[in-house]
């Protein structure tokens, strides 16, 4: 079984985010990126699922050449080989038609994404290449179990779970409960340095949306710390302060 891992260079969690031009662009200065959590988990049920020669896992990226470092990352975890699409990507659609292009020259029996990136949250790559492959897609799953053919997924639902059978190929968003995320050992780290990763150009797509800027939240409040024995000044705070009684 030949499976494709998408992955996303993220900015690490605790990343203070900033804006330049104007609040039109991430300010990357300074920043640390590591691979998205949610693909690390994609990655790892693609490396068990394939374990013991039952196939490959190819990673692939739509970055510039600063993401190499999280590329060689997930080859070091044990993916076979890695594509990077040598572009700086703008938005989820320039993503998704990108690596539809490149799937439609290299096919793959199975296609996983995470559940969604860390840092646009759009949870939209996986919807939209497998409608560019005209290929079924199914979001959020838990449980991912496939043999040369078919595969069940499990999703989870309001009050339940529900349990899907399709026809490979299919493009699946990959959440907690997929795999446990996997660490490098030494040999992986060392083995990656080697592994093949090829750079491929991007084709051209049609713009479809425009940043026109970016707002951080309102800092949160200032905190009264009321000790526990005085009520009666947590009441008049919640009444003239809060305004909630
Ligand atoms: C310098 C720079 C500036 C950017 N500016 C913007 C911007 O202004 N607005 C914006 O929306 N995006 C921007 N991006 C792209 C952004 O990093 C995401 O790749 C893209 O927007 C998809 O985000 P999403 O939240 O819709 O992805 P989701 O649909 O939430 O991602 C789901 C899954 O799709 C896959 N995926 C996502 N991105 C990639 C990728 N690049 N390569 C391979 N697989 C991927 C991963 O498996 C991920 O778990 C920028 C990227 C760079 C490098």
């Amino acid at each position: 079984m030949k499976v494709l891992v998408c992955i996303s260079n993220v900015p690490d969690t605790t990343t203070k985010i900033t804006f330049t031009d104007n609040n039109t662009q991430f300010n990357t200065n300074g920043v640390q990126f590591i691979l998205n959590p949610y693909d690390e988990i994609a990655l790892a049920r693609a490396i068990e699922l394939t374990d013991g020669g039952k196939g490959s896992v190819t990673v692939i990226n739509v970055g510039d050449a600063s993401t190499e470092a999280t590329i060689r990352k997930a080859l070091a975890i044990g993916a076979t080989d890695a594509v990077r699409i040598n572009a700086k990507p703008h938005d989820a659609w320039y993503v998704a038609y990108q690596i539809a292009e490149y799937v439609k020259q290299n096919p793959f029996d199975l296609i996983l994404t995470g559940r969604e990136s860390i840092d646009y949250n759009g949870s939209k790559v996986a919807g939209m290449l497998a409608e560019l492959l005209d290929i079924p897609s199914v979001s959020i799953i838990k449980k991912l179990d496939a043999t040369d053919s078919e595969a069940t997924v499990e999703r989870e639902i309001e009050g339940g779970k529900e349990v899907i059978t399709l026809p490979l190929p299919f493009v699946a968003g990959t959440a907690e409960g997929v795999a446990e995320p996997k660490i490098p050992n030494m040999r992986g780290i060392m083995s990656a340095r080697t592994k093949p990763l090829t750079v491929v150009e991007p084709v051209e797509v049609p713009t479809t949306s425009e940043i026109i800027s970016y707002e951080t939240p309102a800092p949160r409040g200032q905190v009264t710390l009321v000790p526990a024995d005085d009520t009666a000044k947590l009441i008049e705070l919640l009444h003239s302060e809060a305004r909630v009684i």
